[in-house]
């Protein structure tokens, strides 16, 4: 933050410089270029067969020093700006880091398999943000050989999502019916939303529309018992049709924000449905890595300077525990407590009788042949006892 504010420091005193120059320029400028026109209009009315009074010559060659006095000096201040424009950039590189070297792994995307899921990652990031056309380029570029039939749930995606910006609600509503059992399942009630907004948007337009607002209650007959409250809300609303419902208890359902709420809550499902998570991998290991870039760093230069760097020697393990936050807890892991070293599937958690948990490396290290003593209680048991646990 204190590097942001920095920078910030050195970009305000460029613009505030910008902005004095460029007002005063432009009164000069200004000035000048009036103090001309009036010298021309006194010109225009000498005849033409008369020679200018050594007066008029001397104000004209005054004039024309002035206006070159004031271009040089206006040049001038002009290269002054550079200055301030390249001492931002200064201020940049040297309240920022750039060298990530001594946190990065050299050879994290070597080889053909690893640069390959990269630009797979890279091209789904495109598909998800809608930049087909960028998409393409890069599938054809990296020879991907991405086919149309993964292409095409992101198409459909964003056809819909367009559909609903527009508050076209009939490509959803077609979407959901087709993948209604899917939707089900996954607890979803996007249906019954999608319906419900199409419902508002018929009774906001007033009685005209009632016949079809009634008629379109049938939609909502198979939802009656997950969302017999909000129907009751719809059928309530439909008393104020006359009275118009903007001036109603029921003007909340008017709100914009459900229609935004919609196109959250459709990208939300039609991801889940699709086995996709909501946000885009390759979006969230950058904000991750942005926010473990900064610790790492400090521990690294810490290192540096106790000369301890050889501690971190192996890369694919971090030499500290770095908290992301919530938002980035996906699932839960297992440490060993007595190794220290976080479970996989090779080395898994394992239970003992005594209801204590280790590595199964930890188990194997800590077993004398037939025998092992739980290091926490410390009763004595059989390894073969102990159970495997999944998270
Ligand atoms: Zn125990």
């Amino acid at each position: 933050m204190d590097a942001c504010l920095a920078v910030e420091r050195e970009v305000d005193k460029v613009s505030s410089k910008f902005v004095s120059l460029r007002d005063h320029t432009e009164n000069t400028v200004d000035e000048l270029s009036s103090s001309i026109e009036s010298i021309r209009n006194e010109l225009n009315e000498v005849p033409g067969d008369r020679e200018l009074t050594p007066a008029q010559s001397l104000i004209l060659s005054q004039s024309i020093r002035r206006v070159k006095d004031a271009v040089s000096r206006m040049s001038t201040e002009h290269k002054d700006l550079h200055g301030s424009v390249s001492k931002v950039g200064k201020a940049v590189d040297r309240n920022f880091v750039t060298d990530f070297s001594s946190v990065i792994i050299d050879n994290a995307f070597e080889g053909d398999w690893k640069q390959r899921i990269l630009d797979e990652v890279i091209c789904e990031h495109f598909l998800r943000q809608g930049m087909l056309d960028i998409a393409e380029a890069l599938n054809e570029e990296a020879m991907l050989n991405i086919d149309g039939t993964s292409k095409e749930p992101f198409l459909e995606l964003h056809r819909i999502l367009n559909g609903l910006k527009q508050k076209n609600l009939e490509p959803a509503l077609r979407w959901a019916e087709q993948n209604r059992n899917g939707l089900i399942e996954i607890n979803s009630s996007i249906e019954f939303k999608l319906h419900r907004l199409q419902f508002i948007d018929l009774i906001r337009q007033g009685p005209e529309r009632q016949l079809e607002a009634l008629m379109y209650t049938r939609n909502f007959a198979p939802f009656a018992t997950h969302h017999a409250k909000e129907l009751q809300v719809l059928m309530g609303s439909l008393l104020y049709l006359r009275q118009g419902i903007h001036i109603s208890p029921y003007a909340y359902l008017l709100d914009p924000i459900y229609w935004d709420e919609i196109c959250d809550v459709f990208t939300r499902d039609a991801c889940a449905l699709m086995g996709m998570s909501v946000e885009s991998p390759l979006s969230i290991s950058i904000r991750a890595g942005c926010v473990a870039l900064p610790p790492l760093l400090k521990i690294k230069q810490v290192m540096q300077q106790r000369q301890v760097s050889g501690v971190w020697s192996s890369k694919d393990e971090l030499p500290v525990e770095i908290d992301l936050g919530e938002e980035y807890r996906y699932h839960s892991i297992f440490a060993c407590p007595i190794l220290r070293q976080q479970s996989n599937d090779i080395n898994p958690p394992m239970r003992l009788i005594c209801g204590h948990v280790i590595s199964k490396d930890a188990l194997n290290k800590l077993s004398n042949g037939t025998k092992v003593k739980c290091p926490y209680c410390p009763m004595e048991q059989v390894p073969v006892e102990a159970k495997m646990i999944y998270f």
